[in-house]
C-alpha cells in the first residue's frame, strides 16, 4: 500500500531539567543516550519510508521534550534521514520546538540552515514568580531574548506556548502574559490550560497545601480573555488552543490561504494521516493508530535489535 500525503513527528525525550508540571514523556539526565538514540530514529525513519513506499510529506514536527538540546549535527541526521525515507516537500513545513533556556542566536541559526522553516517556543508565561512556580529553565527576560534572536536569523513564522489557569493567576497578570506575547508579533500563539498531573511536583504542592489548586471557573474566564485579545490583535482561533495571524486572501479573489495555521496542528485536526518516530510516538493512518514504547532506552534497545518499537495499537 502506498500513502498519498503524510506528515512527520519525531519526538525528543530529553530536557535539561523537568519542569513542575511536566507529565509528557520527557527525561532530564540522559545526555548519554543523545548518540544512540538519534541512531535508533534514523533506522526506525528509514524502515518506515520502505514499508510505506517514500511517500510525500507536507510536515516534518521536531516534538519532545526539548529537541535542541541535539546538537545541530544530530538534528541534521534526522532530517537527513526523513528526507531520503520519505519525498519531503520543498515547501514543507518544518517545525521545531524550543526551550528559551536552551538556545541562542546561533543555535536558530543552524535550524535555518538545516530546513527549519517554522519555531514554537515554550514561553509559557511572561512572568518571572510563574515562570519559578512552573519550574522552567529561563525567565521573560530570556524568553524575550531567545524570540529577539528567532527574528534577527530570519525565522519568520514563530509560534509561542502559553499557559493559563496557573495557581495563583489573576486576570491582571494574564492579560499581561498576552499583551507581552502580543508586543512580540509572533505569527502564531498555542494557548493550553494547566492540568495537574498526577506524580508531578506541582501536584504534591498543590496536595500539601503549599500552591493553591486551579480554579476552572477562572481558567474559563482567562479562555475568553485571550479570546478577546487575540482577536484584537489580527489573530484567527482556527483551533480549540491555537490562534494565527490573520488568513491571507490570495490574490484574484483566489480563495483564502490559512496564512500561519500550523499545517502540522491542521493533519491532526482533520483526522489526517501521520507518523511519529522515536519514544513513545504516536502514529495514525489507514484506519489504524499505534504508538511506540515510551522508556528511551527500551526503544533504542529494539532498534539496535532490529526489532520494531511499536507497543500498542487499535484500530478505529
Ligand atoms: S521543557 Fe517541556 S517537555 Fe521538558 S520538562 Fe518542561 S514542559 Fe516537559
Amino acid at each position: 500500500m502506498s500513502l498519498d500525503t503524510l506528515s512527520l513527528y519525531i519526538h525528543i525525550p530529553f530536557c535539561q531539567r523537568k519542569c513542575a508540571y511536566c507529565d509528557f514523556n520527557s527525561y532530564a539526565g540522559l545526555d548519554h543516550l543523545f548518540i544512540p538514540y538519534v541512531r535508533a530514529l534514523v533506522a526506525e525513519i528509514a524502515i518506515a519510508g520502505q514499508r510505506w513506499h517514500h511517500p510525500p510529506v507536507e510536515t516534518v514536527y521536531l516534538g519532545g521534550g526539548t529537541p535542541t538540546l541535539l546538537s545541530p549535527d544530530l538534528l541534521d541526521d534526522i532530517l537527513v534521514a526523513c528526507r531520503q525515507a520519505f519525498a519531503v516537500h520543498p515547501d514543507a513545513e518544518i517545525t521545531c520546538e524550543a526551550n528559551p533556556g536552551t538556545v541562542d542566536r546561533q543555535r536558530f541559526a543552524d535550524l535555518r540552515c538545516l530546513g527549519v522553516n517554522r519555531l514554537s517556543l515554550g514561553v509559557q508565561s511572561f512572568e518571572d514568580d510563574e515562570l519559578r512556580l512552573l519550574g522552567r529553565v529561563h525567565t521573560v527576560e530570556g524568553a524575550e531574548a531567545a524570540f529577539r534572536a528567532a527574528r534577527a536569523v530570519g525565522f519568520a513564522n514563530i509560534n509561542l506556548d502559553l499557559i493559563f489557569g496557573l495557581p495563583g493567576q489573576r486576570r491582571g497578570t494574564w492579560r499581561r502574559t498576552l499583551c507581552r506575547a502580543i508586543a512580540l508579533a509572533p505569527e502564531h500563539l498555542s494557548l493550553y490550560a494547566l492540568s495537574i498531573e498526577e506524580g508531578t511536583p506541582l501536584a504534591r504542592e498543590v496536595a500539601e497545601g503549599h500552591v493553591p489548586p486551579p480554579d476552572d471557573d477562572l481558567a474559563a474566564d482567562f479562555y475568553l480573555i485571550a479570546s478577546d485579545e487575540l482577536a484584537g490583535a489580527g489573530y484567527v482561533h482556527y483551533e480549540i488552543s491555537n490562534w494565527a495571524r490573520n488568513e491571507v486572501d490570495e490574490p484574484g479573489g483566489a480563495g483564502v490561504s490559512p496564512g500561519f495555521s500550523c499545517r502540522h496542528n491542521l493533519t491532526y485536526w482533520h483526522n489526517g494521516s501521520y507518523l511519529g518516530f522515536g519514544a513513545g510516538a504516536h502514529s495514525s493512518l489507514d484506519g489504524r493508530r499505534w504508538w511506540n514504547v515510551r522508556v528511551p532506552a527500551e526503544y533504542i534497545e529494539r532498534l539496535e535489535k532490529v526489532q520494531s518499537p511499536r507497543w500498542q495499537r487499535e484500530d478505529r
